[in-house]
């Protein structure tokens, strides 16, 4: 189940099956109203957004509902584009199961407008990333996409 998509059934949620010994949950996490609006963007329109709190002057991204600063609520949503830099980098070399990787991956810490977004870079050699290279996000395409941070492909470098 995608985070888009909402229990139909809440009732489902409620009772404990003790016949099956099962407690039926169909969503394990929810993105709350701002997270449903970000990620909705990201499937719809591959379009990132965020929210801007004009007295802190920050936009946040992933989109908001308030400022954590002033706790403001937060209606200034902004298409924030699809560019950002590097501001943290780590290497990995193992899988999680301990088995090597056939080539390292790159996590990066992509900040756009004021936020960060965590996420694979590929398209160069983990010698060749600095802190504040220009990267890009690059989508998976539209049929693929399923309201989640991975509708985002990759980012690469500008
Ligand atoms: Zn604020």
């Amino acid at each position: 189940m995608a985070f888009l998509e909402r229990s139909t059934k809440n009732t489902e949620n409620r009772y404990w099956y003790p016949e099956e010994n099962t407690f039926p949950v169909s969503n394990r996490y929810t993105t709350g109203v701002a997270g449903q609006r970000f990620f909705g963007e990201l499937k719809d329109n591959a379009r990132i957004t965020g929210t801007r709190c004009h007295s802190c002057q920050v936009t946040f991204v992933p989109a908001r509902m308030f400022c954590e600063r002033c706790f403001a609520r937060l209606d200034d949503w902004l298409d924030v584009g699809s560019e950002g830099t590097v501001f943290s980098y780590t290497v990995a070399y193992v899988n999680r199961d301990g088995s090597a990787k056939p080539e390292p991956a790159i996590i990066a810490a992509v900040r756009v407008a004021d936020g960060i977004l965590v996420h694979r870079l590929l398209g160069c050699n983990a010698g060749e990333v600095t802190i504040g290279m220009k990267v890009q996000a690059v989508f998976r395409p539209e049929a693929e996409r399923t309201g989640s941070i991975l509708d985002i492909s990759h980012f690469r470098p500008v």
